[in-house]
């Protein structure tokens, strides 16, 4: 517990699901800021935890799958410029306090109070759950909970799917204190101030580019891949001709040059426009065709991407650095993990074998 005096430690935790290489929209919704939270030096501790016990709970039959993922998303953090030095990063099924945790955590939540989380509904919908929910995945949420209070986390950097993961957090949060006196930390959320990178839409056009749906850009696709990839996005469907007038709003090429383009790069790749507003005004007003835009965003998004590729080839040949960097994250991550623990085991009044307890009241 935090003593009256002393200034509370500014923590952040955050992580990822192993269910496959992280994408572009990883990178505007939630990697770009940890790292830029990460050298800010305005934190007092940052962990990163790759989430293979909860990627478990919707794919249970398929172990390999999360396991071989691992190593790619730790890549992926590190070729983003997540630094082992100053952030942790941990394998969530490594830390087994937070299984325990979730345990505890369990009681202070109604199944109707689950049920109406609208990410758990959609998730649902999306794994086509209905009928057949696994109830590990069900109580996904109140495990992200004990993963953030763990930490006593201060700061969760996520994308906006996260919000009602963190509500049903404080409400956990406040509701172990109100029970078991003042223990756990409140957890307050940072959203991309960026609106394009809130939920980056899929190359198909779907609201949100995600992992499950195959409709992604990966950080560590080729550079042929990206260009294939950006050159069959959707546009505009009534945007037929070059000469007719185009909708920008909705528009996933416009919403991807909302989140990655910037003034520098119309002056190194397009200059005939001076900012974006310049080029949806062209669009709009009809004379302006796809191909050009989405050359451009391609050259945008080779731009971003190229330094993110070569610190991934120099990670990629050092596979037993970043295996060390994992355990030893590990350790660390359930050491604090522990502690806590400890602090809920002694709220909750079942800290029996510590000085024994069990024969004081
Ligand atoms: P899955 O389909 O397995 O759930 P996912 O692509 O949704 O995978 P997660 O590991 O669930 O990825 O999400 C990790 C983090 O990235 C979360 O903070 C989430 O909000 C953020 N994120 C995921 N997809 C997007 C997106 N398209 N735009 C912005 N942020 C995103
Ligand atoms: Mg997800």
């Amino acid at each position: 517990m935090q003593e009256n005096n002393t200034p509370k430690k500014r923590v952040i935790l955050t992580g990822d699901r192993p269910t496959g290489r992280l994408h572009v929209g990883h990178y505007v919704g939630s990697l770009k800021e940890r790292v830029r939270l990460q050298n800010s030096g305005e934190f007092d501790e940052i962990y990163i935890m790759i989430a293979d016990a909860q990627a478990l709970t919707d794919n249970a039959e398929h172990p390999e799958k999360v396991r071989g993922n691992i190593m790619q998303v730790a890549l992926d953090y590190l070729s983003c410029g997540i630094d082992p030095a100053k952030s942790c990063i941990f394998i969530q099924s490594m830390v087994p306090e937070l299984t325990e945790l979730t345990f505890y955590y369990m009681n202070l939540v109604t199944v109707s109070r689950v049920q109406r989380n609208p990410t758990v509904k959609a998730e649902i919908q999306m794994r086509n759950f209905e009928a057949s929910i696994p109830v590990g995945f069900f109580c996904y949420p109140i495990s992200q909970a004990a993963d953030i209070t763990a930490f006593h986390a201060t700061a969760v950097p996520v994308g906006e799917d996260q919000l009602p993961m963190l509500e049903q957090c404080t409400e956990i949060v406040r509701k172990f204190n109100s029970v078991y006196g003042e223990t756990l930390t409140e957890p307050g959320i940072i959203l991309p101030k960026n609106r394009a990178c809130l939920r980056l839409p899929g190359i198909d056009g779907k609201a949100k580019m995600s992992k499950s749906l195959g409709n992604c850009i990966y950080l560590s696709d080729t550079p042929e891949e990206v260009k294939t990839k950006v050159m069959s996005m959707f546009t505009d469907p009534t945007h037929l001709r070059r000469e007719d007038p185009g909708h920008t709003e909705g528009n996933p090429v416009f919403i991807y040059l909302d989140a990655f383009a910037r003034d520098e790069h119309f002056a190194e790749f397009l200059p005939e426009y001076e900012n974006l507003e310049a080029l949806k005004e062209h669009y709009r007003r009809g004379g302006l065709g796809d191909v050009k835009v989405k050359k451009f965003l391609c050259d945008v998004m080779q731009a971003e991407l190229a330094p993110i590729r070569e610190r991934r080839a120099y990670w990629e040949s050092r596979p037993e650095e970043v295996y060390e960097i994992l355990k030893a994250g590990s350790a660390r991550a359930e050491a604090t993990a522990a502690e806590t623990l400890r602090e809920v085991r002694r709220a909750m009044k079942i800290d029996y074998f510590e000085n024994g307890n069990l024969l004081k009241n």
